[in-house]
């Protein structure tokens, strides 16, 4: 990745958010790196070195920031001007739960050599794949040893160290300081009750927290998720143990508010990671939107309602079969549909205010018979066959290396077509680019007729086209280009309907 070095000093100058976590600063007097949104003095020009990302600061020989702290960046658009062998190398790593892995592991995974890997991670991230994954566990621990009342022994082993002694080892390594000293200067106010944790997860400014939740509202699952009050909450499950999350905006911090309760601390990196990717919190808006600015009709949207993201999901299986409850019916028959399914067959977990029920598991759908809740016979089926996928491990949301054949797969199931592919790759894998070009509303939106149209308009908004869906649904039936109101004309689009030659 190469950084331009103007921009990045006129942002650590004027200490700009939209910068955060897109460069860290490493300055040679003191040998700490920071964010470009470090409070501290900002040091001469000639001290500076610049860097794409934390690894690379720490590989050069930089401490952390004890101030700006630059574990609570947000994550590194790491799609950015990288090639898709690293991208896909970055969500392995996210995965692994913060586990050693192996280059070589790594590298086959991904069908490169670990030579080329190593390479590729240098050119572009400015350190090699085993650095990454050390920063992140580092990172973690930190966030863990500032954020929580873990002891010193639970926080080696949720932030993926093993033992106490590599622990105790390498943070004092990193912050010339030993965890309790860290922990002391953290001055946590108040105590927590058990095995609930409070996590800040920062953003890039603007972040449009209320398009998120109009979104995320209509299709809350009953019993299973509830948006109220300007949160969001969730019932979780893994590795059979149940608990749940909340998450608000954090106003003045350009931050999400995350309250997890969950009775293992080991999970605790995955569920962080997982609520990152629901949120979208990588997401540079700033350089999407300015590819999306050339069309008149998203530059308009995107004034109107700046800072939107691409809602992701808790678990791709979940999101998947909502989407396919969804599959030519209304928003708001979709989430009824999905509050029975989830009564019928979900387990009980009355947990905060509004949640009864976990999801169900792949195992048990696979066996259901969906009919008694007022599914058709095939839709019925098309879960169930999907279900069975995923149950046998046909099918994995895990380690995915090349979505395309991921996507190749989910249609091989019988009523799975390319809208609702498109949009499991939205917002279960997180592609970018993403694009269910047969849904209706998208089409309507613009006041276009129909799917090729559309699609060959949507060329233009490559590689971002998932976003552009945000900003077509979102508004809803606004006037189109010839003034006609069109079809659209509501907040919550139609759930499209699937290609037709397999529904
Ligand atoms: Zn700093």
């Amino acid at each position: 990745m190469q950084l331009d070095l103007q921009v990045c000093s006129r942002a650590r100058l004027s200490r700009d958010p939209r910068f955060d976590g897109k460069f860290f600063i490493g300055v040679r007097t003191s040998g700490v790196y920071c964010r470009p949104i470090c409070p501290a003095p900002t040091a001469k020009e000639k001290n500076c070195n610049y860097f794409p990302t934390a690894a690379a600061a720490s590989e050069a020989g930089f401490r952390p920031c004890l101030r700006c702290r630059p574990e609570c960046s947000p994550g590194t658009p790491a799609w950015l001007g990288t090639p898709n062998t690293v991208s896909r190398a970055l969500r392995l790593i996210a995965e692994s739960g913060l586990a050693e892995t192996s280059m070589e592991d790594l590298a086959e995974r991904l069908g490169v050599g670990s030579r080329h890997l190593r390479r590729l991670f240098v050119r572009h991230l400015g350190a090699t794949p085993s650095a990454v994954a050390q920063t992140r566990r580092l990172h973690f621990a930190k966030k863990l040893i500032d954020e929580t009342s873990l002891s010193m022994s639970e926080v080696a082993l949720a932030s993926g160290f093993g033992c106490v002694r590599r622990y105790n080892a390498a943070i004092r390594k990193t912050y010339d300081r030993t965890p309790t000293q860290i922990r002391r200067l953290a001055r946590q106010k108040t105590i927590p009750a058990e095995d609930q944790y409070f996590f800040r997860l920062r953003f890039r400014p603007p972040y449009n927290w209320n398009g998120m939740l109009a979104f995320l509202a209509p299709r809350a699952t009953p019993g299973v998720e509830v948006v109220e009050g300007g949160s969001y909450r969730r019932s979780i499950s893994l590795n059979g143990k149940h608990g749940y999350f909340s998450v608000a905006l954090d106003e003045v911090g350009s931050a999400l508010a995350v309250r997890v309760q969950f009775g293992d601390p080991q999970s605790l990196f995955f569920i962080i990671e997982r609520v990152r990717a629901m949120f979208d919190l990588s997401a540079d808006w700033t350089a999407i939107v300015e590819s999306l600015r050339a069309d008149p009709d998203l530059a308009r949207r995107a004034k109107a309602q700046p800072g939107l993201r691409v809602p992701g999901c808790w678990d791709g299986f979940e999101m998947a079969v909502r989407a396919i409850l969804g599959q030519q019916i209304t928003v708001k028959g979709a989430t009824t549909l999905a509050g029975r399914l989830v009564r019928a067959c979900g387990v009980a977990f009355p947990a905060a205010e509004g949640l009864t029920h976990v999801f169900p598991q792949p195992a048990v759908l696979a066996e259901a018979d969906l009919r008694s809740i007022g599914l058709t016979n095939a839709r019925a089926e098309t879960i169930r066959a999907f279900a069975r996928a995923v149950r046998d491990g046909e099918i994995r949301f895990g380690g995915i290396t090349e979505s395309q054949s991921f996507l190749r797969r989910l249609c091989e199931v019988p009523g799975i077509g390319s809208w609702t592919a498109q949009y499991v790759a939205m917002r279960a894998l997180g592609e970018p680019d993403a694009f269910p070009s047969g849904d209706l509303g998208l089409a309507h939106a613009l006041g276009l007729e129909g799917t090729r149209e559309l699609e060959r308009r949507a060329e233009a908004w490559r590689p971002w086209r998932a976003y552009a869906a945000m900003y077509l649904w979102s508004m809803g039936g606004p006037k189109s280009q010839s003034g006609r109101v069109t079809s659209a004309a509501q907040a919550i689009p139609v759930t499209p309907i699937d290609s037709r030659q397999h529904v």
